[in-house]
């Protein structure tokens, strides 16, 4: 089976991790540090905070912004279900707006009418890899005193504006999750502008534990509890693999629009599917995925289609079911009211194969495919 998505692992990757493994310190090394300093420098933001997967990143982001009981927060329902998962977690309530019919991101026209007295954020996500219109949300959240928490899980290296995602929202969130941009194995990241949020989110990942400023006649063992935490702690030899990945994710998003470019122009003349939204001046995906809608006459065979395609060695995948879609949500009361778009996007959506490895002779396989079964 071809895979939708696949992590690329070479030799030095390797011996990398098999040397901080050798190290005294496997989890909170220097190489920690490293990886904190190169993905804040690669984004062209202030500070990072690493942790062990893209949902305890989003967690500690809404912690951060102190989203709590009672609490709403604006996001979109076409992702996957930690994004808002994590807010319902903080006893918060998600308020789901529509997609772009075009894109499959947040609908920005629909924000304004969700926004309530009890809103503290919004939370878009860059479906795909596709950053989301960053500035007009940030207009729309500085207008009402909203933060903006990013979920940019699929976005590394991306850039809005000529801007990389990760320097623009108040915290953006990122995975790297084998099947992402770039992978630790899990691991994850929050970055930010906001000193406050970067030392809340370092406590907040171990514990709410301090070790300084204490005073000094308390004892040398003694640290102290200050606030409620967790451990979201990622490893030094996890790092050691993220920093090595990190030095090669330009290259990467060559790899993947290479990739990009070669099925837009197979499909051109297949009148099948809509194929995503090109790059343009003010656009530029990470490209993490390539998704195909069907045309309206084919979605009652979606499952069909699906069905035959993986029969023929073809991982296609379906990104994603939408969060109100879910039992847990529905059993929160959640409808399919003011979600239509998101609906019809996920009835006709299938991602292809899509990845930095990903040979010239699986994509052709892959093409003829497509071409052969969605009909
Ligand atoms: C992958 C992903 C996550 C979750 O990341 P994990 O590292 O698997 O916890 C959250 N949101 C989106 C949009 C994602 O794509």
């Amino acid at each position: 089976m071809i895979p939708y998505g696949h992590q690329s692992i070479d030799k030095e990757d390797i011996d990398a991790v098999v040397d901080a493994l050798g190290s005294d310190c496997l989890t909170q090394g220097e190489r920690v540090t490293r990886f904190e300093k190169d993905l804040a420098d690669y984004c062209g933001a202030k500070y990072a905070v690493v942790v062990s997967n893209g949902t305890a990143a989003l967690h500690s982001a809404f912690v951060a912004v102190g989203i709590g009981s009672g609490d709403e927060f604006i996001t979109t329902s076409l992702t996957f279900v930690a994004t808002s998962n994590v807010g319902v977690w903080q006893g918060a309530r998600p308020v789901f707006v529509d997609i772009d019919p075009t894109t499959g991101n947040m609908d920005i026209s629909k924000i304004e009418e969700k926004i309530t007295d009890k809103t503290k954020a919004i939370v878009p996500i860059d479906y795909t890899g596709r950053p989301v219109d960053l500035e007009k949300i940030k207009e729309i959240a500085d207008r009402y005193n909203l933060k903006v928490i990013e979920d940019a899980s699929q976005a590394l290296g991306a850039s809005f504006n000529g801007r990389k995602v990760g320097s623009i929202s108040d915290l953006s969130t990122f995975s790297f999750h084998p099947v992402k941009n770039i992978t630790t194995g899990e691991g994850g990241a929050i970055l930010t502008d906001n000193e406050e949020y970067y030392k809340k989110m370092k406590r907040f990942i171990t514990h709410g534990i301090i070790k300084e400023n204490l005073d000094k006649n308390l004892g040398a063992w003694y640290f102290d509890m200050v606030e409620l935490g967790l451990n979201y702690r990622l490893p030094d030899f996890a790092c050691a693999l993220g920093i090595r990945q990190l030095s090669k994710l330009n290259l990467f998003l060559q790899k993947r629009k290479k990739i990009v470019e070669k099925y837009d122009e197979a499909f051109l003349d297949f009148d099948n599917i809509i194929t995503p939204v090109k790059d343009d001046e003010i656009y530029k995906s990470a490209w993490h995925l390539y998704t195909i809608r069907l045309k309206e006459n084919l979605v009652s065979k979606k499952v069909a289609i699906f069905d035959k395609l993986r029969a023929e060695g073809i991982g296609v995948q379906v990104h994603h079911i939408p969060v109100h879609m879910h039992t847990f949500y529905k059993n929160l009361g959640y409808t399919s009211d003011g979600l239509e778009q998101t609906e019809k996007w996920y009835n006709s959506v299938i991602s292809l194969p899509l990845y930095p490895d990903l040979t010239e002779d699986e994509q052709k396989k892959v093409i003829e495919k497509v071409k052969a079964i969605v009909v």
